[in-house]
């Protein structure tokens, strides 16, 4: 099932996907007929009824892990509506992708696409959409800023305000470098691809990154103290996460940690 909220005049959809044990939230936004991000192909029967129903000119992605793009192809096959995704991560997504068998079950497949170049700002009636360079969760992550309304989609910079282990592809220091720039921007709500809207947002993201920082000055402590970032990782956390062993490490402290040392 699709769950529809109304915001201030555009829609939230929210969706669920995996079993009782990998239970995840999707949200994906449309603002007038602009869709950011797509949700993944897991929710794509239910989704896509959505799709031919609304009026989508252009759909945004904020990166191209398959739970973001999991209907680009749809969308750019079936209903022929460009999808801008940042210019870095074009060769993956025309790319055929082999899934870990988790990620398959939680998300589904992304088929590859043929995404149209990222524009440096996204107009529609009501809203006016600045496109910045966030990497931290992915090289190539953008957040989409409504300033007149406050408003910042963050695709999976945020999710929460801490986390126990990072993804492959995320950079702690990056994530450091872009919420800092974040936070000077003038805006005030979170839309985030997992945790849906988030009032005093910025309050929230500065949690974040009290949070990246406080780690930061750990590894840097314990590393002047002659630890190994291997030694490091075992001292903060003892205990591997639920993820960390499902995803077979694609998932880990480590790679939050190691990632936060200069
Ligand atoms: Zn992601």
């Amino acid at each position: 099932m699709l769950e529809l909220i109304n915001y201030d005049g555009m829609t939230d959809c929210h969706g669920i996907t995996g079993n009782s044990v990998t239970r995840m939230h999707i949200h994906f936004y449309l603002l007038d007929d602009l869709l950011i991000d797509t949700g993944s192909s897991r929710l794509g029967r239910i989704s896509s009824t959505f799709f031919s129903r609304h009026k989508i000119r252009y759909a945004a992605l904020t990166h191209v892990h398959e739970d973001h793009s999991g209907m680009a192809y749809w969308l750019t096959q079936k209903l022929g509506i460009p999808v801008f995704l940042h210019e870095g991560d074009h060769s993956e997504a025309v790319s055929p992708q082999r899934l870990p068998l988790y990620r398959n079950v939680v998300w589904g497949n992304r088929r590859p696409f043929y995404p149209a170049a990222m524009p440096p700002r996204i107009s529609t009636d009501r809203y006016d959409l600045d496109v910045i360079p966030a990497p931290g969760h992915s090289p190539n992550h953008v957040v989409y800023h409504e300033k007149s309304k406050g408003w910042l989609f963050t695709g999976d910079l945020y999710i929460a305000t801490k986390q126990n282990v990072s993804f492959y592809t995320e950079n702690t220091l990056q994530a450091i470098a872009s919420i800092r720039h974040l936070l000077t921007l003038d805006w005030e709500t979170i839309f985030c691809a997992h945790s849906g809207i988030k009032h005093n947002g910025k309050e929230k993201l500065r949690l974040k990154l009290d949070f990246f920082e406080t780690i930061q000055k750990q590894v840097e402590d314990l590393r002047d103290k002659g630890l190994s970032l291997a030694e490091i990782n075992r001292y903060l956390f003892p205990k591997k996460d639920f993820w960390e062993l499902v995803s077979r490490g694609e998932w880990s402290s480590f790679r939050l940690i190691s990632t936060a040392a200069k």
